[in-house]
Parts: C-alpha cells; sequence; structure tokens
C-alpha cells in the first residue's frame, strides 16, 4: 500500500472514534493504532492512567548512535455539536475533498501520519541512527495529565527523546500573497490564579456600599478592561521580521512597530480580522481571563465572601510572580491572590538545529516561494511536558491547505465542520517521512 492510501486510511478509520474528553475514552482508538503497528512487526503498549485512557508508545528501533525522535500526537478531541456541521463529527466522510470529523486537524492527522510513516519505516526496514519513538497520548484537551505528563512521570524511559515533532503548526498559512508554514518553537505558560474578596454579610433588605459583590463586579470589570502590559519577546520580533521579508500588506504597519511595544499593542488590536487581533494581541502581553465566578446562595443574603477564577497565560521570559504582579497592579490590595496551578512557559532553544534546518529544507523545496517561521502560540500542549523529559520541541504536523480551498486551519481548531483536504494529507505525510528519514541519520 502506498504511503498516501496508507495515511487516507487511517486518518479516516481515527476519525471514527468518538474521543471526546471528557471522558476520553481513548482506549479504542489506542488499540487500533496499535493494531496497524503490530500488523508490520513493530512492538507497541498501552499505558493508561485511569480505565480507558489509554496511551499507546511504539518504538522503530535504529542503531542508537544517535538519541531518538518522537513524533507525538493527542487522541482526545473537544466536544462537537453534530446540528451544527455539514457531516457528521464523528463519520470520517469523504466529502468534497477531505475527511471530515472532530480532531481531523488537532490532531488526529498527525496521529496517521506518524503511524504511516513507522508503518513505512517498518516495511521498508530502513536503517537509521536514531530511534523513531511514537507517543499516541489520552487527554491533552483537558490539561494531559493522563497523557503526556502521565508518560513522562511514570514510563519517562519510553518517552525520552532529543527532538520532538507535535503540536503546533507545519500547516500553510496564507497571508497577503505569501504562504507561511508556522512552527512552533515556543508556547506561553499557564498559571490559574484564585482571587478572593472578603467582607461583611449582611441582609438583602439594607444594601452596603462594601459589598463584597459590588466589589467583585469592579474588580472583574478593572480586569477585562485593562490591558497587560507588553513584553516583546525575541519570538514575536523574529516572527514580524520573517514575514517582512514577503510583506504582506496586511502586517506591514505592525512590522514597523516592533521598537514601539505599546503602540504595536494597539495597532495589534485594531486588526480587522478580530481571531487575528485577539490572538496576536494575546502573544505580546502575559494575559488574564475571568471565568469562573461564585458568590452568594441566597437572594436576601449579602454574601461576606466572593471568588472569581482567573486563566492567566504567561510568556516566554515572564514567571507566575511577574504576572501575579502584574494583577495586584489591576486588582488592588482588597482582592487576595492564590495560585491553583501552574506550569512555566516552553522554549526551543536556540531555535536553529540540524532538525530546523531539515524542515525548512523539505518543505520549501516542496512549495517554492513559501517560507517556514518559527512562531509562538498562547495555549498550551503536550510540549509542556514532554520538554521536561528533555526533548527539544517544534510544532511541526506537516498539512498543505490550498489557498482556492477557502479552508483556515486556525477555523478549524475546535470549529464546526472540522476536516483535513486528502490531499494536504497525503502531502504532510510525504513530507513527515522525508523529515524523518533525515533526521534519523542526522546528528
Ligand atoms: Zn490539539
Amino acid at each position: 500500500m502506498s504511503l498516501g492510501e496508507d495515511v487516507r486510511r487511517i486518518c479516516q478509520a481515527l476519525l471514527r472514534f468518538d474521543t471526546t474528553n471528557p471522558p476520553g475514552n481513548e482506549r479504542a482508538s489506542a488499540e487500533y493504532l496499535a493494531g496497524s503497528l503490530r500488523d508490520v512487526g513493530l512492538d507497541p503498549v498501552l499505558l493508561e492512567g485511569a480505565p480507558l485512557r489509554a496511551n499507546m508508545v511504539v518504538r522503530y528501533k535504529g542503531t542508537g548512535k544517535l538519541p531518538p525522535l518522537l513524533l507525538t500526537a493527542h487522541l482526545d478531541v473537544v466536544e462537537a455539536d453534530a446540528a451544527q456541521w455539514r457531516r457528521g463529527p464523528f463519520s470520517g466522510d469523504e466529502f468534497e475533498g477531505c475527511l471530515w470529523g472532530r480532531g481531523a486537524v488537532d490532531m488526529r492527522h498527525m496521529a496517521a501520519m506518524s503511524a504511516a510513516v513507522l508503518r513505512e519505516l517498518a516495511r521498508t526496514k530502513t536503517k537509521l541512527d536514531r530511534d523513531v519513538i511514537f507517543a499516541a497520548v489520552a487527554d491533552e484537551e483537558a490539561g494531559c495529565d493522563l497523557g503526556s505528563r502521565y508518560l513522562v512521570e511514570n514510563h519517562r524511559s519510553l518517552v525520552e527523546a532529543e527532538y520532538a515533532l507535535g503540536e503546533v503548526g507545519g500547516f500553510s498559512l496564507h497571508l497577503g500573497n505569501s504562504t507561511f508554514y508556522p512552527v512552533q518553537v515556543a508556547e506561553k505558560g499557564f498559571c490559574w490564579v484564585r482571587a478572593r474578596i472578603k467582607g461583611t454579610p449582611g441582609h438583602g433588605s439594607m444594601p452596603r456600599a462594601d459589598s463584597v459583590v459590588t466589589k467583585l463586579g469592579e474588580a472583574l470589570s478593572a480586569l477585562g478592561k485593562t490591558h497587560l502590559p507588553v513584553h516583546v519577546t525575541s519570538y514575536m520580533s523574529e516572527f514580524i521580521g520573517a514575514i517582512r521579508e514577503k510583506q504582506p500588506q496586511l502586517l506591514q504597519p505592525l512590522v514597523k512597530l516592533v521598537a514601539h511595544p505599546q503602540l504595536l499593542a494597539r495597532v495589534a488590536r485594531l486588526v480587522p480580522n478580530a481571531s487575528i487581533a485577539r490572538s496576536f494581541s494575546a502573544l505580546l502581553a502575559n494575559t488574564a481571563s475571568a471565568t469562573v465566578v461564585r458568590a452568594g446562595s441566597k437572594t436576601n443574603v449579602i454574601p461576606g465572601v466572593a471568588e472569581f477564577e482567573i486563566d492567566g497565560r504567561t510568556l516566554p521570559g515572564q514567571t507566575d510572580a511577574d504576572l501575579m504582579a502584574e494583577l495586584r497592579h489591576v486588582l488592588g490590595p482588597d482582592v487576595e491572590l492564590e495560585i491553583i496551578k501552574s506550569a512555566p512557559p516552553v522554549v526551543t532553544e536556540p531555535v536553529e538545529s540540524s532538525v530546523f534546518d531539515i524542515i525548512v529544507d523539505e518543505v520549501e523545496r516542496r512549495e517554492p516561494g513559501a517560507k517556514v517561521v518559527p512562531y509562538l502560540i498562547p495555549g498550551f500542549t503536550d510540549a509542556k511536558y514532554f520538554s521536561q523529559a528533555g526533548a527539544r520541541w517544534y510544532g511541526f504536523c506537516p498539512l498543505k491547505i490550498e489557498r482556492s480551498s477557502g479552508i483556515k486551519f486556525a477555523d478549524m481548531f475546535h470549529g464546526n465542520d472540522e476536516r483535513v483536504p486528502v490531499a494536504g494529507l497525503q502531502w504532510g505525510a510525504e513530507v513527515l517521512a522525508s523529515v524523518v528519514k533525515r533526521i534519523g541519520t542526522t546528528a
């Protein structure tokens, strides 16, 4: 079977498993992948941090002269409202040249490509100096505890690698007249915070000016309306600089403003496309979104305490303490702050490596005129944990999206009608196969 047909078949099969997280239930899809790898003589293992929450790990052996390369994808997906879709979110239908289903680009396509590439390596008995590990993991969409984190904390030797390829990047991004292939080399940290306001309780029939509910409203309003200070990282200035060479009109005004962070942030917020404006702004500052709010339980009682939770995100170079200081400045002394859970930013340093050079070469050779650009993402991925086991992370799941298709990768992510172009998926499998073989023999 050709690589292209193999990846199409595996991706379609994966899309038919409902791995909505919660509850996840990744075991059946992990077993399917394991079976496809056993068929070519490999020896996959399933490892569960909780019943049904399976991770699948398999290793294609090299000579061991060089340390391993890790390919990784998460098998779980976010929920989908079938009524909003043109094809069933777990149908795996092939329609309009695409495979349809939740997880098509986030990120069962990478699971399918990785499995197809390992199957090809095994079938052709390709000689490599590195082991190639493929880890298909559970639970990324709920914070990685039963997936990459579980593997790194409990089965570290199975997933230790010098380099890792995973989320997010390698897709065609059409800006102006140019095409870019962003490759994630940094991701923000997260710092989830509980905010508490204490006061005097009272009867609802006699309003109090110092009610914690009123203070809660003021605090939420202040947080929602304040832009935290701008910190321009090397990742953003290099990303903008790389794009500058191609000079798409959209970003031209931003390019000139790198030296003026506050102005840059102000202009970024004015980008007409609201989703670009939001994501761009999130890459220039620590951010804080109020999410969960709690106060009171009876209509006639003014409560003595009000709480809210803040989803805080930290830029590379910033710490939890930096974010907490920024929050205190916005919220004032009456709001007590306490960190619930946090993890630092992940950075791949230096960005340059033989692996990055190989990625650039393989993509740009196939796509004359396109440009591979390193970038920073506002969210978090399995990189958080796999990088703790030593891997230098590149977000690279190659996928060609034709400009004429009108499909935008960012809209597919957690969006309705998530789908992956079959030709682009097959292109991606070819690129990944070449990249893996070259990394496998390059120090
Ligand atoms: Zn994902």
